[in-house]
C-alpha cells in the first residue's frame, strides 16, 4: 500500500485535501525574514535551514521554500492568514514529510508512515516497544514469549 493510498482512501477526501490556502502577502515577507529565508523544519531539536534557491543535498534540486500551515486545515479552518505564528516555511521535501506523517483528515500523527520510512534500528525499538505494551517479550534467539509478570 503506497501512503497517498493510505491517507486519502476516497476521492471526497482528496478534494477536501486540495483546497490550500495561502497566508497573505506581508505575512509570508514576515515569515521569510524570521526563517531567514530557510526551512523552518524542526526534528531531533536541530532546524532544516536549507536556503531558499540552494541544493537540497539530500533530496536533490533547488530548494523552494513555500507556506505551511502549521494546524491542519481541518481542525482549524479558519487560518489566519496574517498571523506568522500559524504558519512557518518548508522547503519541498520537508512539505511531503508532513503531508505523509500528519494526516490532515484526523490532525493526527500518521504513525504507520513514519514507522513504515523508518531505520530498522527505529522500527526494532518500536517493535520491542509494542511487544512489551502487548505482554510478550523478543527472547535472544528470536522467540516471541508472552512475559510473565
Ligand atoms: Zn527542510
Amino acid at each position: 500500500m503506497r501512503v497517498e493510498e493510505y491517507l486519502m482512501p476516497s476521492a471526497d477526501k482528496r478534494q477536501l485535501a486540495a483546497k490550500r490556502i495561502l497566508p497573505a502577502k506581508t505575512t509570508w515577507q514576515f515569515i521569510l525574514k524570521r526563517a531567514d529565508n530557510g526551512c523552518e523544519w524542526r526534528e531531533d531539536g536541530q532546524n532544516c535551514l536549507l536556503q531558499e534557491n540552494s541544493i537540497d543535498p539530500v533530496g536533490g534540486g533547488r530548494v523552494k521554500l513555500t507556506p505551511d500551515h502549521k494546524q491542519p486545515h481541518s481542525i482549524d479552518p479558519n487560518a489566519d492568514l496574517r498571523d506568522p505564528e500559524q504558519w512557518q516555511a518548508l522547503c519541498g521535501r520537508h512539505q511531503i514529510i508532513k503531508k505523509n506523517y500528519w494526516n490532515t483528515m484526523t490532525g493526527k500523527l500518521n504513525v504507520y508512515a513514519i514507522i513504515q520510512s523508518s531505520t530498522r534500528e527505529e522500527k526494532l525499538i518500536a517493535f520491542k516497544f509494542l511487544l512489551d505494551y502487548f505482554g510478550y517479550i523478543l527472547q535472544e534467539d528470536g522467540q516471541i514469549e508472552r512475559s510473565t509478570n
